[in-house]
């Protein structure tokens, strides 16, 4: 599946905030964001005063960017999402929040969420007992989600979520920290998306 492979630190540093595409780099005082914060490229120190439609454009692609996607997946979900019963907004960050990559990096197992669909691409991630490896798949309520793989491997998955330990784990996940599983116990809250977001723009701009 197609994925922006550009330098990560260059589109926090456009949208302004620390979106956390490189993990454990994102916490310490070399992050881009706080060491230039101004956007990237010849016209970055620029100030320009936003209008509406830019400011709808930057939300959606700051959510776009945060979990990994390109623009024609992206508009794939909303698609999905504004033709669902319910609000389009939400049931769209609720089918982000889904995502086996997603899933795998909330439940601590994996830094980044670049990292995650690594971890679910090398075929480690099991869904109801079956290996999936599609990172884009939508996880539905009452999946089990598993981890499996050698020795090794397992080693540096435990470790990876006991060095994050202090990222909490949204309860929706059902996560057991003893067997590196999960249950999906509920849909996805707005509280559970874990980042500030005005899913109310992204709709606007898609319904012009
Ligand atoms: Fe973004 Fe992390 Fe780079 Fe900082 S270090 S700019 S948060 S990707």
């Amino acid at each position: 599946m197609a994925r922006n492979i550009g330098p990560s630190c260059r589109l926090c540093r456009r949208e302004g905030v620390k979106l956390f595409l490189k993990g454990a780099r994102c916490q310490t005082d070399k992050c881009s964001v706080s060491r230039r914060d101004f956007a990237p490229g010849q016209h970055g120190l620029i100030r320009k005063k936003e209008s509406n439609y830019g400011t709808q454009l930057r939300e959606k692609q700051k959510v776009k960017r945060i979990y990994g996607l390109l623009e024609k997946q992206f508009r794939h979900y909303f698609r999905i999402a504004s033709r669902a019963k319910g609000v389009t907004g939400i049931t769209l960050l609720q089918l982000l929040e889904r995502r086996l990559d997603n899933i795998v990096f909330r439940m601590n197992l994996a830094n980044s969420r670049s990292e995650a669909r690594q971890i679910v691409q090398h075929g480690l991630v099991y869904v109801n007992g079956r290996r999936l490896d599609i990172p884009s798949y939508t996880a539905k309520v009452g999946d089990e989600i598993a981890v499996k793989g050698k020795a090794p491997m397992m080693k540096r998955l435990k470790e990876t979520n006991e060095t994050l330990k202090d990222r909490l784990i949204p309860k929706w996940l059902g996560f057991d920290p003893k067997t590196l599983t999960c249950k999906i116990a509920q849909m996805p809250t707005k509280d559970d998306v874990g980042f500030p977001i005005k899913e109310q723009l992204i709709v606007e701009l898609y319904s012009k």
